[in-house]
């Protein structure tokens, strides 16, 4: 599996590749990164927690790190019985739509893809049976 090394707010805030520097800039960054469990991430994911339907997904790829912005499309966040298509995890009222723009040109004339993914983004946590309800065990 994929681990992700410990990452700064720099660093988070200079990978994503389907937003402006303007929006990248502005997104909210968890403030307790240092208190995530790198050590069981596949990526770094996290809800806005100003913005509920907003969600980010950050992974290294090639060496690379890339970083994502996703939303709930009609901005509700909403959660449903279903597959999450990164984990594979059947959950029920815990998996949501969400969609990215496009990178570049296509994402600028508001190109999508989208798909359904653990609404919680915590897919590192459940695949090695470490998420509890309520949030990660510990
Ligand atoms: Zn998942």
């Amino acid at each position: 599996m994929l681990v992700v090394d410990p990452l700064t707010e720099p660093q988070i805030r200079s990978s994503f590749v389907n937003c402006s520097k303007g929006e990248a800039a502005r997104l909210g960054v968890p403030r307790d990164l240092a208190d995530r469990p790198w050590d069981d991430l596949d990526y770094l994911g996290w809800r806005d927690p100003q913005a509920p339907a907003r969600a980010y997904l950050v992974t290294v790829h090639d060496g690379v790190r890339r970083g994502i912005q996703l939303r709930a499309p009609g901005g509700t966040g909403a959660r449903q019985q279903g597959m999450c298509s990164l984990c594979a995890a059947v959950r029920s009222g815990e998996v949501a739509l969400l969609v990215a723009p496009r990178a570049g040109r296509a994402g600028r004339a508001g190109h999508t893809v989208g798909t359904y993914v653990c609404g919680d983004l915590a897919c590192s946590l459940l695949v090695r049976d470490k998420l509890v309800s309520g949030g990660p065990r510990t």
